[in-house]
């Protein structure tokens, strides 16, 4: 196997705290990570060895990037493309460019998945208001409205309860290429999270039953139990042939609703994911550790439970304000990010409980 060596830097494009949790589970097995953002406050940055703040798509910084470490990956999926291929001609990128792109694109990511056999929404593309009207005759409604690019954390998106809200949503969504999709009248939300080796070794976590609030994870129960338990297998199958077809190195997640159909595919994500925090003391090994072992090219870890029961609970916005009471709790394990402003919506940290 084609390893990197500890000691070797590992490039880490996006500077927030998947980055910060991806550079601890680095420095634990000895390598050093290069953090590259365009923000100056990055909380990757602080526990990397070394920062480049640059933007995104400047090809010279990103060029100087290449020739300072030994892989790159992303902790970020609204990158553009052009200048990752560029960078991967000078050094392995990992997870590929072309993952990331089939992934970053609503519209991409569910042509891909449905390809593979894996059940949706109905939905269609919709890239002006005319094209409104007519996937609303195919999709029907209720149904949701959706940019293909850059929505996170229920961003982006607006509801048609009758074909009567389509100006709205459409103003709402101020224009930009949509994809409409019919609303899933799901019993749990869950998500599989999977690494997949430079070998094509294949593991994945006990999914997550994951809870939102304003469309923002706030609670995850490992395991899932009922219906989740019940789909985890064939959703847990799709993941890892999504990852197969796509050459995948590293990890992948996918999000699912638990219907009354089975599991509805409803988004991926080319990184590792905040319905993985739990891994990192829940599971043997965790969601971070296991990224960067399959893009240096190590043997995957261990992903079973480490606990019976497994809970996280995000920290957003003030939540984080009681560290003290959250430590009072033996039990808890408390993860703060760094973020200076506690902003209202904004993820400041999160707390893992273990029951055995
Ligand atoms: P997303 O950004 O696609 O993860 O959507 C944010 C949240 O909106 C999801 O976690 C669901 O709770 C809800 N949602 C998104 N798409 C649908 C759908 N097609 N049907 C029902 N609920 C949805």
């Amino acid at each position: 196997m084609n390893a990197l060596k500890p000691g070797s830097t590992i490039g880490i494009i996006g500077g927030g705290q998947l980055g910060r949790m991806l550079a601890s589970a680095a420095a634990q097995l000895g390598y050093r990570c290069h953090v590259y953002a365009p923000d100056g406050d990055s909380v990757a940055a602080e526990v990397s060895a070394f920062f480049t703040q640059a933007a995104y798509d400047d090809e010279e910084a990103l060029s100087r990037f290449a020739d300072s470490v030994d892989v790159v990956t992303y902790e970020f999926e609204n990158l553009p493309v052009a200048p990752l291929r560029a960078l991967a001609a000078k050094v392995p990128v990992r997870p590929s460019p072309e993952a990331l792109a089939v992934a970053q694109d609503r519209l991409s990511e569910k042509a891909f998945v449905t390809e593979l056999g894996g059940r949706t929404a109905p939905w269609a593309p919709v890239s002006d208001r005319d094209a409104l009207g007519a996937a609303i005759t195919r999709v029907g409604t209720p149904a949701i409205l959706k940019t293909t690019r850059f929505g996170y954390d229920g961003k982006g998106q607006a509801r048609l309860h009758s074909p009567a809200d389509a100006d709205d949503a459409w103003k709402a969504l101020g224009g930009r290429p949509a994809i409409l999709e019919g609303f899933v009248r799901f019993e749990r939300e869950f998500s599989v999270i999977v690494a997949r080796g430079i070998d094509g070794r294949e593991v994945s976590w006990d999914p997550a039953d994951n809870l939102h609030d304003h469309g923002i994870l706030s609670h995850c129960v490992v395991p899932a139990g009922g219906i989740v338990e019940r789909q985890a297998q064939e959703a847990r199958l799709l993941a890892m042939r999504v990852a197969e077809k796509l050459d995948y190195v590293g990890v992948l997640t996918l999000e699912f609703f638990a219907s009354a159909e089975g599991p509805v595919f409803n988004e991926m994500a080319p990184r590792v994911h905040n319905s993985g925090h739990w891994t990192i003391e829940g599971a043997v090994t965790s969601q971070f550790e296991n990224h960067i072992r399959a893009v240096c090219g190590l043997p995957l870890g261990d992903t079973r439970l480490a606990a019976r029961r497994v809970t996280m609970d995000n920290l957003i916005g003030e939540a984080a304000d009681n560290w003290d009471v959250i430590l009072a709790d033996p039990s808890a394990h408390l993860h703060l990010y760094g973020k200076d402003e506690a902003r209202p919506g904004r993820k400041m940290g999160h707390v893992t409980r273990l029951e055995f």
